[in-house]
C-alpha cells in the first residue's frame, strides 16, 4: 500500500504523449492550444472611429461645415479640408486627413454647420491601425486554455481553425452481477447500477466527448474479454468495481493477462483504498473501487488529472483551497481522508453520510476536505485543505 503523496507523486511523474488536431474554433471551447497564434492582419486594420460624432482635422477653430458621412462598412475615401467635417459613426473608416473625432455630445449642429462645445486632445476616438495587435505580433501563447474570449478574439482575426490538444477517447467498464439497467423494478439482491452514467457525466463536465461504455459479469472470462474490447476502443479505461480482495473480483487478475502493467494499487485512503493504476504502451487504465463514493473520489484525484494532462492542460489537479472547518474532527484511521463538504465563505462544514457507498450528501457538496493520514485531531476553526469540484475544464 501506498501513501496519497506517493500515489500523486506516480500521477504527476506519469509522462503522456500528446496528439495535436486542427479544428473550427467554434469546437475548440475548454480545449488547450497547441499552437502560438501570430496575428494575421492589424487590428484593427483601418483607422477606426471609436465614437458616433465628427471626424475633423484638429485645430484651435470650433465651427466646421459637415460635408460628408461616413458610417460602419463603408470604403470610400473621403477628402476633408480644413475646417470641414465628415459625420462619422462608431467602427466607420475615418478619413485619411481626418485626426481627430469629435463626440456627437459635444457638438451644437445648426444645419450643415457644428459648433464643438468641448474640444478634446488631437488625435481622440481614433483607433489608431494595430491598436489592439499587429500583423505578425505573437498574440496567443501555446497552452491557453480556450474560453470564449479568446475564441471571439481568433474570430475577430479573422482565423477559422486552430490547433488543439487531442481529448482522450475514454471506455468506461462496470463489473458486477448485482447490477441492473434502470427502467424496471430492482430485483431480489440487485442494485440499479450508476458509476457509469456517473463516470460519463463526469467526463463530460471536463470536457471529454468520447466514452464508451461496457460491461461484464463476475468471471475471469468475461472480464478478461471485456477489458480486451474496451482497451481497443478508449485511449483511457476506467473500470469500475471489481478490485478489491473477493472471491469474485477478477479485475486485477483480467488485467495482467491483458498485458496492462500495474504502476500503483491500493491506496492508504478512505474512501478509494483498492484503486488500481496500470498501462498499456500508450493507454492508461484505472481500476476504480465500486462503491460509488470512492469511484468518484478517484475519479476527482487521480483520474481527472491523466484526462487534463492528456488534453494538454498545465494545472491538472483540481484546485485546492484553504477554509475554517466548523467542527472539530477526528481521524482514528490512520489513512488520508476525502470527505464530502460544504464550503461557503471561507468556512466548510463536513457533510454526514461519508461513507463509501453513499452518494446523497455528495450530490450536494461542493469540495472534498482532505485530512492527511498522519493528523489525529483537527480543531474547530483550524483550517484545513479543500478539493474544489464545482469547476468547468480549467
Ligand atoms: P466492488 O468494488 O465490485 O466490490 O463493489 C463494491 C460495492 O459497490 C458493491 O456494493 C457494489 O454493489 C457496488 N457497485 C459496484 N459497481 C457499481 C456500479 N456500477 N454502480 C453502483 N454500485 C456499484
Ligand atoms: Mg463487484
Amino acid at each position: 500500500m501506498i501513501s496519497v503523496q506517493q500515489a500523486l507523486h506516480i500521477i504527476d511523474s506519469t509522462m503522456i504523449s500528446h496528439h495535436i488536431k486542427k479544428v473550427k474554433i467554434s469546437k475548440s471551447l475548454g480545449s488547450i492550444l497547441a499552437e502560438d497564434i501570430s496575428a494575421p492582419i492589424n487590428m484593427p486594420s483601418f483607422r477606426q472611429s471609436a465614437m458616433d460624432g465628427y471626424a475633423i482635422i484638429w485645430s484651435d477653430k470650433t465651427d466646421y461645415k459637415v460635408t460628408e458621412e461616413s458610417k460602419a462598412g463603408d470604403a470610400k475615401h473621403i477628402t476633408l479640408p480644413p475646417l470641414e467635417a465628415v459625420r462619422i459613426f462608431t467602427g466607420a473608416k475615418v478619413p485619411d486627413d481626418a485626426d481627430t473625432v469629435i463626440m456627437q455630445e459635444h457638438v451644437t449642429r445648426q444645419d450643415n454647420t457644428i459648433t464643438i462645445t468641448k474640444m478634446p486632445r488631437q488625435g481622440a476616438n481614433v483607433r489608431p491601425i494595430g491598436e489592439q495587435v499587429h500583423k505578425g505580433d505573437c498574440v496567443l501563447k501555446k497552452g491557453l486554455v480556450l474560453n470564449e474570449a479568446a475564441i471571439g478574439f481568433l474570430a475577430g482575426l479573422g482565423i477559422k481553425k486552430v490547433a488543439v490538444y487531442n481529448t482522450p477517447k475514454v471506455s468506461i467498464l462496470v463489473t458486477g452481477n448485482e447490477l441492473q439497467k434502470q427502467g424496471k423494478p430492482l430485483k431480489e439482491g440487485a442494485i440499479y447500477e450508476s458509476n457509469s452514467v456517473m463516470l460519463h457525466m463526469a467526463l463530460h463536465r471536463f470536457g471529454v466527448q468520447k466514452v464508451k461504455t461496457f460491461t461484464a459479469k463476475d468471471t475471469l472470462k468475461a472480464t478478461k474479454k471485456a477489458i480486451h474490447k474496451a482497451l481497443d476502443y478508449g485511449d483511457i479505461l476506467l473500470i469500475s468495481g471489481g478490485i478489491s480482495v473477493g472471491d469474485y473480483d477478477f479485475v486485477k487478475e483480467a488485467l495482467n493477462i491483458n498485458h496492462v502493467d500495474e504502476l500503483f494499487y491500493k491506496i492508504n485512503q478512505k474512501p478509494g483504498k483498492p484503486l488500481w493504476f496500470g498501462k498499456k504502451d500508450q493507454q492508461f487504465v484505472f481500476a476504480l473501487p465500486g462503491n460509488p463514493a470512492s469511484a468518484l473520489t478517484c475519479f476527482y484525484v487521480y483520474v481527472l488529472p491523466i484526462l487534463k494532462k492528456y488534453a494538454g492542460y498545465n494545472a491538472y489537479h483540481l484546485p485546492r483551497i484553504l477554509a475554517k472547518i466548523d467542527s472539530e474532527f477526528k481521524n482514528t484511521t490512520g489513512k488520508t481522508l476525502f470527505l464530502k463538504a460544504y464550503y461557503k465563505e471561507g468556512n466548510v462544514s463536513i457533510l454526514p453520510s461519508q461513507q463509501s457507498s453513499m452518494l446523497n450528501t455528495f450530490a450536494t457538496s461542493n469540495v472534498l476536505v482532505t485530512i492527511p493520514e498522519d493528523v489525529e485531531y483537527i480543531n474547530k476553526e483550524d483550517k484545513v485543505t479543500c478539493i474544489r469540484l464545482d469547476g468547468y475544464g480549467n
